[in-house]
C-alpha cells in the first residue's frame, strides 16, 4: 500500500525578521556549497531599488520588526549600500550577511560611525567555512580565508561582535568546528569569541535531492518569523527568494502568512532544527 505524502503547512507566527535581498546574482565569490545558481556573466545589474525598500518599510510599520537582514548574493556589492544601511538603521537593528571581502579597517571605522548615528546596532554574519586555510579556500576560492580574517580583525578592532557563519561542508559537527575555530582562527587574531559567535548550519546540497522527512520536528524555521523582500516581490525565506514555490505576494500591503514545507530546502531547514538565517537573540545576548 502506498502512502500519500502531504507537506505540512507553516504559518508566520510573528513578523520579526525582514530579509532584504539587495542583489540576487552579484557576488565576487563562487563558493562550492552556495545554493544560488549564478549566471556565467559576472556583471549582472539586478540591484533592488531604494524606493522598493522604502515602500516595504512603510508597509511593515505595524509589524514588530527586531532585525532587518541585508542579504544577497553579496549585499555589499550594491552601489547604494551605505544609504540603504542608514535607512534600515532608522527602523531597527540591521544584520549584514557578507563574505567580508569588502571590509577592511577603514570600512569598519566608517560602519562604526554609521552605527553611532543610529539608536540601533549593526550585526555582521561573516561567511567562513573552515578553520583550515587550504580547506576554506578550496570551498570559497583562493585568498578568501585571509580576506575574511582581515575583515573579522577589523570589525573587532572597532568593537563589533561578529557572528561567524559556517556551513558544515565536511560534516564535522558543531562541537569540533567551534573548538577548532576558537583555537585556529579566533585566538590567532585576538577575537575572544564565545559559542554564540558561531552559527553552524547544515549544508544544503542542491544536487542531492533529499527524501521527505518523516518526522516534522524543529525548533524554529525562518518562515515562522520572517519574510524576504526582493526586487520581484515577497517570498518566504532567503532559500526561496525569487522561487515561485516561496512566493507570498507582490508587496507587504497584502501577503501570504502561510506556506507549504514542500521543497528540498525545507528538508534542509527541518534537519537543521534551528533557523538557518535569522538570529536567535536569546543566545546572542547571553
Ligand atoms: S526553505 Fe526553510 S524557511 Fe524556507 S519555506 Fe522551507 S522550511 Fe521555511
Amino acid at each position: 500500500m502506498s502512502t500519500i505524502y502531504t507537506a505540512p503547512i507553516c504559518e508566520l507566527k510573528e513578523f520579526n525578521n525582514l530579509f532584504i535581498e539587495l542583489t540576487a546574482k552579484n557576488c565576487n565569490q563562487r563558493c562550492k556549497h552556495c545554493y544560488i545558481d549564478f549566471p556565467l556573466n559576472k556583471n549582472v545589474k539586478d540591484f533592488i531599488s531604494i524606493d522598493t525598500i522604502k515602500e516595504a518599510l512603510n508597509d511593515t510599520l505595524n509589524e514588530n520588526l527586531e532585525c532587518i537582514y541585508l542579504t544577497g548574493a553579496e549585499p555589499m556589492t550594491h552601489p547604494d549600500f551605505n544609504n540603504i544601511l542608514r535607512l534600515c538603521l532608522k527602523r531597527c537593528n540591521v544584520c549584514i550577511f557578507t563574505n567580508g571581502s569588502f571590509i577592511n579597517e577603514k570600512k569598519a571605522r566608517f560602519l562604526k560611525r554609521v552605527e553611532g548615528e543610529s539608536n540601533f546596532e549593526i550585526i555582521f554574519k561573516l561567511s567562513i567555512d573552515h578553520y583550515n586555510e587550504v580547506k576554506s579556500d578550496d570551498i570559497r576560492g583562493r585568498g578568501t580565508y585571509r580576506q575574511v580574517l582581515h575583515a573579522i580583525k577589523s570589525l573587532v578592532k572597532y568593537d563589533f561582535n561578529p557572528i561567524l557563519c559556517i556551513t558544515d561542508y565536511y560534516n564535522e559537527g558543531s562541537e569540533t568546528l567551534i573548538s577548532e575555530f576558537k583555537k585556529e582562527v579566533c585566538n590567532k587574531i585576538g577575537f575572544a569569541a564565545k559559542d554564540n559567535n558561531f552559527k553552524i548550519n547544515k549544508w544544503h546540497n542542491k544536487n542531492n535531492h533529499s527524501e521527505n522527512t518523516e518526522t516534522f520536528s524543529w525548533k524554529t524555521l525562518d518562515c515562522e518569523y520572517g519574510r524576504i523582500l526582493t526586487e520581484k516581490g515577497i517570498y518566504t525565506c532567503p532559500f526561496l527568494a525569487n522561487d515561485h514555490r516561496g512566493r507570498c505576494g507582490s508587496s507587504f500591503k497584502d501577503f501570504s502568512h502561510k506556506n507549504n514545507l514542500e521543497t528540498d530546502y525545507c528538508q534542509t531547514c527541518i534537519k537543521n532544527k534551528e533557523a538557518l538565517f535569522g538570529i536567535n537573540y536569546s543566545l546572542f545576548k547571553e
